[in-house]
This record gives C-alpha cells, structure tokens and sequence, in this order.
C-alpha cells in the first residue's frame, strides 16, 4: 500500500487535513484523468479535485490542465455516475483452497463523509450500508451472504454484480479467467464466492499474501459472500 504521488491545492490542504489527505494518498490510483478521461501517464502528478454535495463529497484525480477549480459546490450528485471511473477485479486462491474475488470499484475517487468540522474517506461505508462486513473471519458462510451480490462463472470471464436499492448505485465488475488456471475446477465446483472490495490495494497487479492480510487487518477491505452461478 504505497502512498501515491498527488498535487493538492491549499484549499483542498486546509479543508481536508493531512490525514485524510493521507488517507486519500493510500486509497487513490492514477489511471486516467476524471475530466477528460485520458491516462495520466507514468510523469505526470494528478491533482485533487473535489465535488462538495453537502452532505457528501467526492474526491477524483485530474491532469491539473483539465481542473480549473480544485473545490466545487454542486448540490446535486450528478446521475450520470462517474462514467470515466477505472475499476480493477481479479480472482485469486488463498492459502486454505479459498477463493476470493477481489475489486478495487474506484481507482481514480473516493468518497468523502462529514467528520466533525472536516471530512474522512467513506468509500467502503457505502458497501457497507448494503451489507458487506470488514471482519469476516468469525462469520459463518451463510452469515457473509448478502442479498444482492451475485456471481456468475462464464466460459472466458467471472462477473459479479451487486445490486443496490434506489438511490444507490449498483455495481458490475468482471475479471477474465484462464481456462488452464488452478482457480478453474475450483470455480466449477463451487456454488459461492467470496468476494472482497476495496481501494487501498492495487488489484490486479499481482498483489502479495502479506499486503492481502495487512489490508484485511486494517479493516480496509469489505466481504460478502455472492452465491455464484455458472452461465452458458
Ligand atoms: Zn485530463
């Protein structure tokens, strides 16, 4: 979990304060810009931008060029979503034959919820709020299980979807599967998925087991149990 390079406006600096901007630091990733949705590139430092809804904000990385105010006001959160948002997913097997389906569902923002006078992140709060749990290892498999989250092992791909009531948005990711890989009969052989969210990790870029066990301790990854269907 490498703190990421990131410009912030004073303002932004005064406003947030430096732990949570150290918080943002460990839970956002550079891929591509949040106004014009081009890649950042390997030299090129983001800068914050954030978007105050009153009662929540959000937080996104942009190519400075592309932010001409680093804190705007909008009341409304827009129902457009994010739609350059980068997500990550991969599938791994952990020691005791586990699988688990790990999601990073925003690499480039984070949400923000009013802390005091000032702001912390909130992002794995929101998937939280529909049912998934950071301390998973004293639950039963039935008690992980969460209404709405579903898995579905296609012949090139695994999907997951959860779904979330009105007002909340629902969320699909997929990661590719190697038909020659050791997850496979696995995958074929069971009918549910662990599956992990969270954005302190960079999934997908062959995440160590102690970086895995440190985010888990840290509370900064949260599970649920998807039951997983196999699709033609
Ligand atoms: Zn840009």
């Amino acid at each position: 979990m490498a703190e990421q390079k990131v410009e912030v406006d004073p303002v932004v600096r005064s406003r947030l304060g430096e732990r949570t901007l150290a918080d943002l630091r460990r839970n956002l990733w550079a891929i591509d810009c949040q106004s014009c949705g081009r890649a950042f590139g390997r030299f090129r430092t983001p800068v914050l931008g954030v978007r105050d809804h009153g009662d929540t904000a959000t937080v996104a990385l942009h190519h400075r060029r592309c932010l001409p105010s680093p804190w705007v006001d909008a009341p409304e959160v827009s129902l457009a979503g994010e739609p350059m948002l980068s997500w990550r997913a991969s599938v791994a097997l952990l020691p005791g034959d586990r699988l688990l389906f790990l999601v990073n569902p925003s690499c480039e923002s984070a949400m923000l919820l009013p802390d005091g006078d000032g702001w912390r992140v909130g992002t794995l709060e929101l998937f939280m709020r529909l049912g998934l749990v950071t301390d998973p290892l004293d639950r039963s498999e039935e008690a992980l299980l969460v209404p709405g989250l579903n898995a579905a092992l296609h012949p090139d791909r695994l999907s997951v979807h959860l779904r979330a009531p009105a007002g909340l948005p629902s969320h699909s990711w997929h990661c590719l599967t190697n038909p020659l890989s050791p997850v496979m009969p696995r995958l074929q052989s069971r009918d549910r998925l662990l599956v992990g969210v969270t954005t302190a990790l960079r999934v997908g870029s062959g995440i160590r087991d102690y970086e895995l066990l440190t985010a888990m301790a840290d509370q900064q990854i949260a599970f649920g149990m998807a039951e997983l269907l196999r699709a033609p």
